[in-house]
């Protein structure tokens, strides 16, 4: 049966060409096709010899994903709707600055699994994980759409990248590689709900990849109402897996916290989080909850989110507010949902 030539990483594209007796410099002509020049058809391939084109598009069918739809914000970020060769959706988001940084939040999967109580993604499910390729496209869509090179990108959209992790690392690998995306990795970001058997291997990986952690409580019954899918990654197991991460990288990671009014907001909260924090090597994102038509989840006032980053910051915890971007347009952080069936938030 064919596979899609997007399902490959790089490795496994230059072993396709070992086993097939041919030049591994025909797998880096391929791929350069494909990511750096965003290829459409094999016929465009055209210092490729004809007969592997044709071998090559049997074999390895190449498939770009459609623009269904398309938002701007009136800050100037767009959120785009994908449609894969299966029909199968997904949103991501391109966020220009003025800063010179251009970022793509990309999805690692369609819908997820872990059914976050606050999130949209995650009360319509799994549909299906995405192909190291697909996870590319989403990169090169917007890219393509802005006529700008992107300069970062935050696997923060649908999905839980550490489900869906030997992709998503090929996806990261292909973003990073110097004739292809040209990514830093330091400016690839991936966030997980905290899988901890993820984190253990991204500790392993050589390259600089960062890390964010969707922490939004620090309390473990608080965690366990909101998180569900991660219930059995205690915060405990946690801690010791992102210790072992900093220690052995040497790197800052993140922790996203998101302030629900009432939910994870009290003095007791507050202090969880600091106790949490304490001597690791983190830096806390607070995140101003998008509001949310029919949701539970209400955002706190500005002035608690900036009590809680100063006095995060006085117990010697760097923390910084998010300002908001895209909420008009349901593209903010905690708000994509490709699936009809629209569900308080997606916080990624
Ligand atoms: S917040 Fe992230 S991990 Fe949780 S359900 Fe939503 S997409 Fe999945």
């Amino acid at each position: 049966m064919s596979e899609p030539i997007k399902s490959y990483s790089i490795a496994s594209v230059e072993g396709i060409m070992r086993n097939a007796g041919l030049s591994v410099f025909r797998a880096e002509q391929i791929l350069t096709w494909i990511y750096a020049k965003a290829a459409r058809s094999y016929n465009d391939m055209t210092n490729i010899p004809k007969v592997i084109r044709e071998q090559f598009a049997l074999a390895f069918p190449l498939h770009t994903p459609e623009i269904t739809t398309k938002q701007t914000s009136v800050d100037g970020s767009r959120k785009y709707l994908l449609k894969y060769y299966d029909d199968t959706l997904v949103e991501t988001v391109g966020l220009p600055s003025n800063d010179g940084r251009f970022t793509v939040c990309a999805s690692s999967q369609s819908g997820c699994s872990m059914g976050c109580e606050f999130c949209a993604t995650g009360k319509n499910g799994l549909t299906r994980s995405l192909m190291p390729g697909e996870i590319v496209d989403q990169v090169l869509a917007v890219q393509k759409d802005f006529g700008e090179r992107v300069t970062n990108v935050v696997v923060m959209g649908q999905g839980e990248p550490f489900a869906n992790y030997d992709a998503t690392l090929a996806a990261l690998r292909i973003m990073n590689h110097p004739k292809l995306l040209n990514i830093g990795a330091r400016h690839i970001t991936v966030s997980t709900c905290g899988i901890v058997k993820g984190i253990e291997r991204f500790t392993e990986e050589p390259e600089q990849f960062t890390l964010a952690v969707s922490l939004h409580a620090a309390r473990q019954e608080v965690r366990d109402k909101l998180m569900p899918g991660v219930k059995n990654q205690r915060l405990g197991t946690l801690r010791q897996a992102l210790e072992r991460y900093s220690n052995a990288t040497g790197r800052r990671f993140s922790f996203e916290y998101a302030l629900m009014d009432g939910i994870n907001d009290s003095k007791e909260d507050l202090e969880s989080l600091i106790t949490y924090c304490r001597r690791m090597l983190c830096h806390v994102n607070l995140i101003p909850l998008n509001e949310v038509e029919g949701s539970p989840f209400k955002p706190v006032s500005p002035q608690l989110m900036g009590i809680w980053r100063d006095q995060l910051e006085a117990a010697g915890i760097p923390a910084s507010t998010r300002r908001s971007r895209g909420s008009d347009i349901a593209g903010a952080c905690g708000q994509l949902a490709s699936a009809p069936l629209r569900v308080w938030q997606k916080m990624g």
